[in-house]
């Protein structure tokens, strides 16, 4: 049963300029499927396609972006939504908040400033459920906010009288506001110093214990996942190096480029310097032939210059593309 099927997805953006066309490979045919009650992260260095992902699984791809080829399917109860084909006004009726949420980078300015967050809460509410009592509205979201473990107080207060913190802790209470089937927090913890952001990580957890939904967390930050992904995919220039349970990832990565991202962890007490990865993240305009990671590999072999490694199963819910792991290789 899965909440999320991705199948061989291409996406890209295709401009036109000056008689000039250009077309960046932003998501180029990933397939993957998320399960009802999990944290499942996405990690990858910046322009590798994560935000991408995310515009097209929530029904937010938009011009320039096109999805050329491929499916998002979801299963919600008995219903299922065809992510590429449902029309604006369903998604936004039926499916937006009330079954995908997004916690955005930034989202702490989703907030208007010169309403009083209770406000806030209002017009979403008001929009999707149209509130006929009031009472029962602020009963409601008072409860909400206290199982959320915020205080009811930043109810009547302005985003301005708000930390960062708290800010961002109140937009996450928003969108879980219709206890969605799925949260997508992308780079949530972004600009928050390390004690309110291990706040924010243990209430997106708590959250997700409590409501059994899916949260699809976005970070280019490893240790995040470490600490409450229980899948992680690691993408590299729009295709996916490898996808395995937190654990696999941390303790046996298989792909190069996984390797190195684990080996530039800091580890305490240790003192040498860490080695960086030679050369840039790739042009996606103009990506390198065969395996995109083979400028920057030090295994690099011929057949890396020419054939793109397929994704390959290696044990159960562990698969890697590279040419040295082979299928069922462990
Ligand atoms: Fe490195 Fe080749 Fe594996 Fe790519 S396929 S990661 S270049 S060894």
């Amino acid at each position: 049963m899965t909440l999320l099927s991705v199948q061989n997805l291409r996406a890209y953006y295709q401009t036109q300029a000056y008689g000039i066309s250009r077309t960046v490979r932003a998501v180029d045919g990933i397939s993957f499927d998320l399960l009802p009650n999990e944290v499942y992260g996405v990690a990858g260095e910046s322009s590798c396609g994560k935000t991408t992902l995310i515009k097209v699984i929530s029904g937010n791809a938009k011009p320039p972006l096109k999805v050329l080829e491929g499916s998002v399917n979801y299963t919600f109860g008995e219903r299922t939504v065809d992510m590429l084909r449902i029309s604006q006004s369903e998604l936004r009726r039926n499916v937006r908040w009330k079954q995908i949420s997004y916690v955005m980078q930034g989202s702490m300015s989703v907030l208007n400033p010169v309403r009083k967050v209770i406000k806030t809460f209002q017009d979403i509410v008001d929009t999707h459920e149209h509130i006929k009592n009031k009472n029962e509205f602020l009963e409601r979201t008072r409860t909400h906010i206290n199982r959320l473990g915020l205080p009811a107080e930043v109810l009547n207060a302005y985003p301005h009288q708000l930390s960062g913190g708290m800010r961002q802790r109140v937009a996450i209470a928003l969108a879980t506001v219709f206890q969605p089937a799925l949260i997508i927090a992308d780079e949530p913890t972004t600009a928050l110093d390390v004690v309110v952001q291990r706040g924010v990580l243990q209430m997106i957890r708590d959250i997700q214990a409590m409501s059994s939904n899916t949260v699809l967390l976005v970070t280019h930050d490893m240790a995040v996942h470490a600490n409450v992904a229980d899948r992680v995919m690691i993408m590299y220039a729009g295709r996916i190096a490898e996808e395995a349970p937190t654990e696999s990832i941390f303790n046996a990565p298989l792909h190069p480029y996984t390797q190195h991202l684990i080996n530039s962890l800091p580890v305490i007490g240790e003192k040498s310097t860490k080695a960086s990865l030679k050369g840039s993240p790739p042009n996606l305009a103009d990506p390198p032939s065969g395996c995109r990671f083979h400028p920057r590999c030090p295994f690099v072999m011929d057949e890396c210059r020419t054939v793109v490694p397929d994704l390959v199963s290696v044990k159960e819910r562990h698969r890697v593309a590279c040419h040295l792991v082979k299928e069922d290789s462990l």
